[in-house]
């Protein structure tokens, strides 16, 4: 999933952990899905078996995988951590699934990129905690059924719309992560600076809140940043600290980065405004559709910048506004 800044250092990774919330009370917003969750888990503890398989849908960085920790944390099962892309054949899924332990959760993230055939072993397995493996090749092979321990699946994915039907049909439950409002971003990161030991001033943090397109992984990530820049310039970290180090960051006002810039940009510049499809668009900014469509586009529209008609994306007067760019027909918004 793409997020501007490659989280792929050690000390990024280190950085995510440290300020993972550990069980559901201290995970801020999402109340909905919290409460869904809660219920979801009680029942299942209160009768003794797994709970249902849970569906994690949402941009990244809303908290899929810290929910999914949190759910082991909850249970007091263990948990084992995949992903789509890893999962490429029935045999390596086959693998993994006999090895659990009964109660055992199975995370797995990017679930709408396994491969066909892992798939569909899921499906049997979701149901009836059973797969068929193949045994020997061409006309004298066979099926061998495999009992498997209960498990429950955890599965997250940027739109649960990419998931084939009869995946999204085996999970009981499908949380819906929307992009958090500035207030519980501005909790997210109070609670980081204090885990970090970091000083900045509430203004800082609410200005850090409103450019972080409501997504708390970038939050904590914009607070490092200014960490730094604070730290470089011997400044404390105030709101002034943040404008600056934002700006180098190529981050604006409304938390928008390069790529929801560009993907603005080419909407209004190329297409007059729309409406256009998600995919001319994508290509225009050299960028994959499923990007565009599950990333970008979800933000654009709920800053009010885009809107989705049948025909396509429009861009609104506010986006002519943030760009500087005339409204056509040469009026100025
Ligand atoms: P992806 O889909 O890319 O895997 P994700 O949705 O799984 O992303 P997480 O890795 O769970 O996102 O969260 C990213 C970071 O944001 C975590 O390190 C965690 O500290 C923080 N975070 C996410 N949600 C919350 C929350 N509700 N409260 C506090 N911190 C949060």
């Amino acid at each position: 999933s793409r997020i501007p800044e490659s989280p792929e250092s050690e000390a990024e990774i280190a950085f995510e952990g440290a300020l993972r919330p550990a069980n559901l009370a201290e995970f801020v917003g999402q109340a909905k899905v919290r409460l869904q969750l809660e219920l979801l888990l009680k029942a299942a503890a209160m009768q003794s078996r797994t709970p249902d398989h849970i569906l994690l849908a949402g941009p990244p960085g809303l908290g899929k995988t810290t929910l999914a920790l949190i759910v082991a944390e909850e249970t007091g099962q263990p948990i084992r951590l995949t992903s789509g892309p890893a999962l490429q054949h029935a045999g390596d899924l086959a693998a993994v699934l006999s090895s659990l332990v009964p109660g055992e959760l199975l995370f797995i993230d990017e679930i709408h990129r396994m491969a066909r055939t892992a798939e569909e072993m899921l499906y049997l397995a979701m149901e009836d905690f059973r797969i068929d493996i193949m045994v020997g090749k061409g006309a004298g092979a066979t099926s061998v059924p495999l009992e498997l321990a209960p498990f429950t699946v955890i599965g997250a994915t940027t739109r649960a719309g990419l998931l084939p039907n009869p995946l999204r049909d085996r999970f009981g439950f499908t949380a819906h992560l929307e992009f958090y409002e500035d207030g519980e971003l501005e909790r997210v990161l109070a609670r980081a600076a204090r885990l970090l030991d970091l000083r900045v001033d509430d203004a800082a943090l609410a200005e850090i809140a409103t450019r972080s397109r409501g997504t708390p992984r970038i939050a904590n990530r914009l607070l490092r940043r200014v960490r730094d820049y604070a730290l470089v310039h011997e400044t404390d970290a105030d709101e002034q600290a943040v404008q600056h180090a934002l700006l180098v960051y190529d981050v604006d006002a409304l938390g928008l980065d390069r790529l929801d810039r560009a993907v603005l940009q080419a909407l209004i510049d190329r297409f007059a405004g729309g409406p256009v499809g998600v995919r001319s668009l994508a290509v225009s900014v050299g960028e994959e559709a499923e990007t565009v469509e599950s990333v970008v586009e979800p933000f654009l529209v709920r800053t009010g910048l885009v809107t989705r008609t049948q025909r396509g994306r429009v861009a609104t007067q506010q986006a002519y506004a943030h760009l500087g760019r005339a409204l056509p027909g040469g009026a100025v918004p």
